[in-house]
This record gives C-alpha cells, sequence and structure tokens, in this order.
C-alpha cells in the first residue's frame, strides 16, 4: 500500500503563517489532500515542540498521530533550519531540512542547539553555522537523523542558489558530502532541470509543498511504496525507491524566470544573458531565477530518471473552470463537495476515471484530463511573483 508524504510545512510559530496551523488543523487537511504522511514542521520551537509531546503519540515505528485508533493521517517530525555563515569570503545563506526518527531524538538536538541560539524567535530559526558543521553536529547526536538542502535553486536562502549559495553540494559539506542523500526541488524547478546536472545525479529528489496555509499542504509532494514506517521511509530516501515526485509545473513557482518585481520585469534566461544580467528598468542586477541558475551549473544533456507528475491544485482548477476567485465561497463549496463524494484531492486529480468527472462537471472533467495531459499555457514567475498555469481545455 503506497502512501503520499510531504515532509516540508510549517507551524503558526514560523514567521508568515497562518496562526490557524494547528496540528489538528494539519491533519484535518493532509486527510483533504490524500496525504499518509505529513512533516511537524518547526520542531525546534519550543513550543510547538511542546504541543508535539502532549498530543502525539507513536502509531507507527517512528511516526506519531493524534488519534490512537487507525489513524489515517502519521506526522513525521520534521524542522527547517537556516543558516547565514561566511565561507570562502563570500555571506552563504542556506535552509536544510531535517527529519528525525523520534521524539527523543529531537529533544536532543533542540537541547544541544537551545544552548547556543534561541530557537524562540521562529519557527524556523536562524543558526549563524555552516551546513557542515552543523549537520556533522546533528549526525553525532543521532545519525538516523536525515538532512535535506531545501528548495536547492531558489536566489535566496538555498544551497545552490544564485545569491547566497555555493556550485555544488561539495563545496558545502565537504567531508559530510557522503551523509546528504536527497535535495528538495522547490516549486520553482522539477526533476527535468535536476537531470542536467551531472553532481546532482546521486540524490534523491524530494518534493514538498513548504506550505504556509493548511490549504496549501501536498501542493507538491511524494509517493513511496514502502511500509509506515520512520526507518522505511529513510531507507527509500537513502536508497532512491521513491515511486515518484508530485510536482508544480515550475513555472507557477515564484522563481522560476529572472527579473524583478517593482520594476516589472520578467525575462527568460536568454533575455537575461543578452542584457548582461542588468535591469533594463532600474540598472540594477536582476534576481535570476532558478532555470537560469541550473543553466549556469547545466553540464549535460539528459532526461529525468526520477519519475514525477505535474499537479494543479483542485482549488486552482476550480477558479478557472467556475471563473471566479481561487479563495472565493463558490470554490469552496465546489471544492468540499467534490471531496465529500470523490475522496482526497490526489483522488480527484490523479486517479479519479475522466467519465466519473464528467458526471460531476463536464469543464472540470475537460481541465483536469488536460493538466494529466500537460496541456497548459504557462506564464512564468519572477523575483517572489508566482506564475501563472492556465489549463487548455477544449472550449478556450
Ligand atoms: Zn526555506
Ligand atoms: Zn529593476
Amino acid at each position: 500500500m503506497g502512501f503520499f508524504a510531504d515532509f516540508h510545512i510549517h507551524s503558526r510559530y514560523s514567521r508568515g503563517t497562518s496562526p490557524a496551523l494547528e496540528l489538528p488543523e494539519l491533519e484535518r487537511w493532509a486527510g483533504i489532500k490524500g496525504l499518509g504522511v505529513v512533516g511537524s514542521g518547526d520542531f525546534t520551537h519550543p513550543l510547538w515542540f511542546r504541543s508535539l509531546k502532549d498530543s502525539l503519540s507513536e502509531t507507527a515505528p517512528g511516526l506519531y498521530s493524534l488519534g490512537k485508533n487507525k489513524p489515517t493521517v502519521h506526522f513525521i517530525l520534521s524542522s527547517e533550519i537556516s543558516l547565514i555563515y561566511k565561507q570562502g569570503g563570500r555571506v552563504r545563506k542556506v535552509h536544510l531540512l531535517l527529519l528525525a526518527p523520534s521524539l527523543a531524538a529531537v529533544e536532543k538536538i533542540n537541547a544541544a542547539l537551545g544552548r547556543r541560539y534561541n530557537l524562540n524567535a521562529d519557527g524556523r530559526p536562524i543558526l549563524g553555522i555552516s551546513a557542515r558543521e552543523i549537520s556533522a553536529e546533528i549526525l553525532a547526536i543521532d545519525d538516523q537523523v536525515l538532512i535535506v538542502p531545501a528548495h536547492i535553486w531558489t536566489p535566496w536562502f538555498s544551497l545552490l542558489g544564485s545569491r547566497s549559495g555555493f556550485d555544488s553540494l561539495e563545496e558545502c559539506f565537504a567531508e559530510v558530502t557522503p551523509f546528504i542523500h536527497a535535495v528538495e526541488t522547490g516549486l520553482s524547478a522539477d526533476p527535468p532541470m535536476l537531470a542536467r546536472v551531472g553532481s546532482l545525479q546521486r540524490y534523491t529528489v524530494l518534493s514538498n509543498s513548504d506550505a504556509h496555509s493548511a490549504a496549501n499542504l501536498g501542493r507538491e509532494a511524494n509517493e513511496f511504496a514502502c511500509p509506515l514506517a520512520y526507518a522505511a521511509i529513510a531507507r527509500a530516501i537513502r536508497e532512491n525507491t521513491i515511486v515518484r515526485t508530485i510536482e508544480f509545473f515550475p513555472e507557477q513557482g515564484k522563481y522560476h524566470h529572472d527579473g524583478h518585481r517593482l520594476c516589472g520585469v520578467s525575462l527568460a534566461p536568454e533575455e537575461t544573458r543578452a542584457l548582461g544580467g542588468i535591469c533594463p528598468v532600474c540598472g540594477k542586477p536582476l534576481t535570476l531565477g532558478v532555470l537560469y541558475r541550473a543553466g549556469e551549473l547545466a553540464d549535460r544533456e539528459a532526461e529525468s530518471r526520477v519519475p514525477f507528475t505535474y499537479q494543479v491544485p483542485l482549488r486552482q482548477i476550480l477558479s478557472q473552470v467556475l471563473q471566479c476567485g481561487e479563495t472565493s465561497q463558490k470554490v469552496s463549496r465546489r471544492y468540499f463537495s467534490l471531496i465529500e463524494r470523490l475522496g482526497p484531492e490526489f483522488t480527484i486529480l490523479q486517479d479519479t476515471p475522466i467519465p466519473a468527472l464528467a458526471a460531476e462537471d463536464e469543464r472540470l472533467a475537460a481541465a483536469i484530463r488536460a493538466m494529466r495531459e500537460n496541456r497548459v499555457r504557462r506564464q512564468p514567475g519572477y523575483d517572489g511573483v508566482y506564475g501563472r498555469i492556465t489549463l487548455e481545455t477544449e472550449d478556450r
């Protein structure tokens, strides 16, 4: 029995998140989406960690749930740390996703970090230590912890980012590199972009939502075919036996193309290169997006060996079909009535036969078929502005 997992999420204690992000809300939305495993997020935050300890019980080895009776949603202990430090004469800003095997392991990690850093300030704490040092330290505390460079290409705060990253994992992690097994694509990137960089080929590709609100859970995810247990999930990640990832169309992410949000300038990499990387409006260096950065680091032409499926969130599809806002009452009512009758969002998007969808709504069926066949128009995101994906249904 397979399941979908979304490891990278945040709690109400992270900046810029919804105050409603409590455990029952996360569990409820994970169920609506069809996730079997969801990250706890923010385990380094003392108040959030207390609510994890108080509310969760271990219902599968290394996985936790709110209820004890046959839970359908399991939590895996996860957190993101933000590292800001100098290396090689440059400031580096790297985000790492951590997955931990037990509350006891988290307790030890938090104790070690809490002695030197203020973990209360943010659910995603800022630590002035290198990725190499903190990874070695955490793995010495518990070698079952998984350390995953988060959204590896985004311009700010990522390991390979254009602004403050590195050119390779080896440059960042040095002797710790062999203990890193996976990288996270981020919303603006997809597996084919990673396939073009030879040095990334030994890493498992993970995709996660990085959700700051519960309704965004699962907008990217990973499918597993292993037993429901931390050790089995960790082994599948180490040995690269994940079934597939669920991906945003990368153009929809906020950093796919290059540009300046305030100048209203959005450019494809070849246009950026023709301009020497300088904004034609303000004359300052452009924010170089993920596609540009992937092109810079690319050293081969290759097909992705990672199975993946593009997916557009159901509320976004309904917004196009019903011609009204994604957060409107109309979309919301339709969304929940579909979930009630057809099952979780992942089932509707991936599995429900088109005729069954057509029995609900012809136009919805046409839109979901377009998504499944990758027939979309893409307006790429840039410099923090989300892109737009429009499904090419026959009637448009
Ligand atoms: Zn991050
Ligand atoms: Zn500009």
